[in-house]
């Protein structure tokens, strides 16, 4: 054992304390006869399986009686033990996520280090980490470097204040879309290297920003050998990410570019943390422990004294206000760093308008101007598929899902032969011939998705060659890469999808950008439409006139008043901010207020209610409960408003108080008494912190 060795605490033959991955509180001890450091994974029996464990403690005395106590069969000494740091940062997200600490630790780890089989049978050859190092890695890409380009002034007052301040400090760094963010990552990345740092640069999807990876890449090619820069993400295959995984903690990977799971990435020389598109959804984990990996950054960060730079051009209105409130710094870059100038972006008031599948008068000529001109367009709506519901005209009969409280979605299949498919369960079934209520044929697809804007498109402009990007064109491995590659290359004149349109592309040619039926977010039940509308709105605008021409953006809306809207017009961020935070603030809504959220789960809503009401009536039970209860407010449980799911019923119970400490002190005595009720009411339920939906 190295730099461990005479501490009482290491005594060898002595008992430890394993992190397992099952779902229970508790302190797995065992007696252990070999040097098993704090940190090593080791091979333990538990109950009839054997599993794969890591060291935790040494504790002095086992926490079960002595003739209960197992013992250590295997310790697994093929990669160095987690560091400190690293176990640091999974004892935290146990206790402020509410998750037993194996539930952190295992599922963090590479699949093939913590799989059984991985290191037994025959052909076992010492283990994955072993097994990987005699396999030479991936050929590195080749990349052209780039020379830095000179900085603008904001870009350089950035860097330097970012890179002239000691130890932690969280920055909002707040970029207009095309202000060059990229290049004062690079920047950063540079500083932080030159004093042999690690640097952890988060992504909230890498396979929709290649762009992002390809310019770093060939920005840092002459610093850094192109095998130390390393992506970690969950489309890796296992070995993939097992490689990226050591070679971050073997120090070899100098840059890792990952998406939220490579917050958990050891990282011993870590020194600068990025978070790139902090505002964006897809860094809460929707599963499992339900971590944000944005504020576990800003956690690890703080806990190692390195910078934490937050990257947005709509900041989270949490980062906002901690930037308004001087708990962050601020940093804005509020000009584009080409000598293109913000997108025009205009309301197109579709009240008194008729529709044309959905388009107006003013968008469909708008269209064939800029196609004309020689430019792209982009179409963005955000609904896949061909059309919400199939209806008759007759009786209202809708198309639903029989197993979830939901309408099916027409979809247009190979082929061009419809079927109709359940966005909740993936449920997908034939289109009925008739009405089976009155038995009417004419059934009508009601409403549009990216298929019918398609279709319609097509029909309307015969010479455009037009393309689809959503989640049901880009199935197919590569897919994506694709069609975008054939939008760079001109080979397409209009482009249409979802939000995945949205995302880190930069459009050379866009001349204009069209945006259908955004209305459907502002009213969306959680509070965080507005917010999102935004965000995606600015994201997809920000498409539009990236270089040398002026893009143009139109909205179609019939309530071009909203506050939304018009700070939109004026690219007024600060504005809209402002008057949201307002809101919520007046509303006692994060972030004025924190929140849990505890849904359940059962064959019948009233089940699931019965858990939600008895687990609210627990504080009363329990006196320490009682006294943490006294700042938190716990609302009467409901359902959700998609109640069933594949036959599923759910329902929930928000927990909120103003005060973190007090919200967290109450969730800790409450979260431990919740597996016991919920064997006994029979349902299952997950304890959510920070929920970014209600
Ligand atoms: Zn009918
Ligand atoms: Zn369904």
């Amino acid at each position: 054992m190295t730099g461990t060795q005479g501490k009482a605490s290491d005594c060898h033959d002595g008992w430890v304390r394993v992190a397992l991955d099952v779902p229970l509180f508790g302190d797995y001890d065992y007696a252990c006869a070999f040097p098993a450091p704090v940190g090593v994974r080791v091979i333990v029996p538990f109950g009839r399986r054997r599993m794969i464990g890591v060291v935790v403690a040494h504790p002095s005395q086992p926490g079960v009686p002595a003739h209960q106590i197992r013992s250590v069969e295997r310790v697994l000494d093929d990669m160095p033990p987690l560091s400190q740091d690293w176990l640091r940062l999974a004892r935290f997200a146990a206790s402020y996520y509410h998750r037993p600490l194996g539930e952190v630790i295992l599922p963090a780890l590479p699949v093939s280090l913590r799989r059984l089989g991985a290191y037994e049978g025959k052909r076992s050859g010492g283990g994955p980490v072993a097994r990987m190092d005699k396999r030479p890695g991936p050929a590195p890409e080749n990349v052209t470097p780039v020379a830095a380009p000179i900085l603008n002034e904001e870009q350089e007052h950035a860097v330097a204040t970012i890179c002239g301040a000691q130890g932690h400090q969280t920055t909002l760094l707040h970029g207009v879309t095309g202000s060059g963010k990229t290049e004062v990552y690079a920047n950063l990345i540079e500083h932080a290297l030159e004093q042999d740092k690690q640097i952890l640069l988060l992504v909230p999807e890498i396979n929709l920003t290649p762009q992002l990876e390809h310019a770093l890449r060939a920005r840092l090619a002459h610093r850094i050998p192109a095998s130390s820069f390393v992506v970690l993400h969950s489309g890796l295959s296992d070995g993939k990410r097992l490689r990226a995984w050591v070679k971050a903690q073997r120090s070899e990977a100098q840059v890792l570019l990952g998406t939220r799971l490579a917050i958990f990435a050891p990282l011993p020389q870590l020194g600068l943390i990025i978070i790139d598109e902090e505002h964006d959804t897809s860094y809460k984990q929707q599963d499992g422990l339900r971590y944000s990996a944005r504020d576990l950054a800003v956690w690890r960060g703080r806990d190692l004294d390195v910078p934490v730079v937050l990257g947005s051009a709509t900041p989270s209105l949490e980062s906002w206000h901690h930037a308004q409130t001087g708990r962050y710094q601020y940093l804005a870059l509020a000009q584009r760093a080409t000598s293109a100038t913000l997108p025009h972006i205009q309301l197109v008031d579709t009240r008194r308008l008729k529709l044309e599948q959905g388009f107006s008068p003013q968008l469909l000529s708008a269209i064939a101007e800029t196609l004309d001109a020689g430019h792209q367009v982009l179409v963005f709506l955000n609904r896949r598929g061909y059309a919400p519901v199939l209806h008759c005209g007759s009786c209202g009969w809708l198309t639903q899902c029989v197993r979830c409280t939901a309408y099916t979605v027409l979809h247009r299949g190979p082929r061009r032969h419809h079927y109709l498919q359940c966005h909740h369960c993936g449920d997908r079934t034939r289109v009925p011939p008739a009405c089976p209520e009155c038995g009417d044929m004419d059934l009508k697809p009601m409403g549009r998705g990216t298929q019918r804007i398609e279709e319609f498109l097509q029909a309307y402009f015969p010479q455009a060659r037009i393309a689809r990007i959503d989640a049901d064109s880009t199935r197919l491995k590569g897919s994506a890469q694709r069609l975008f590659a054939q939008v760079h290359a001109g080979e397409i004149d209009i482009l249409t999808g979802t939000q995945m349109v949205a995302k880190g592309h930069d459009f050379v040619n866009l001349g204009l950008v069209g945006v259908i039926n955004a209305d459907a977010m502002l009213f969306a039940q959680d509070f965080r439409g507005p917010e999102r509308l935004f965000a995606q709105l600015m994201q997809v605008s920000g498409r539009a006139g990236r270089h040398t021409q002026t893009g143009q953006v139109m909205i179609q809306t019939e309530y071009p008043d909203q506050p939304v809207y018009q700070a939109l017009c004026r690219h007024d961020y600060s504005g809209f901010a402002q008057h949201a935070l307002a809101e919520r603030e007046a509303a006692g809504l994060p972030p004025y207020a924190w929140q849990a959220l505890l849904v359940a789960e059962a064959r019948e809503l009233a089940t699931a209610v019965n858990f939600l009401e008895r687990a609210a009536a627990l504080e009363q039970l329990n006196p320490h409960t009682c006294e943490a209860a006294v700042h938190v407010t716990l609302y009467d449980p409901v359902a959700l408003r998609v109640v069933r799911v594949a036959n599923i019923e759910r329902a929930q119970l928000l927990v909120e108080s103003s005060h973190r400490p007090a919200l967290q002190a109450f969730l800790a005595i409450w979260a431990s008494t919740l597996g016991e009720l919920a064997r006994q009411c029979r349902v299952r339920y997950t304890l959510e912190i920070d929920p970014l939906e209600i």
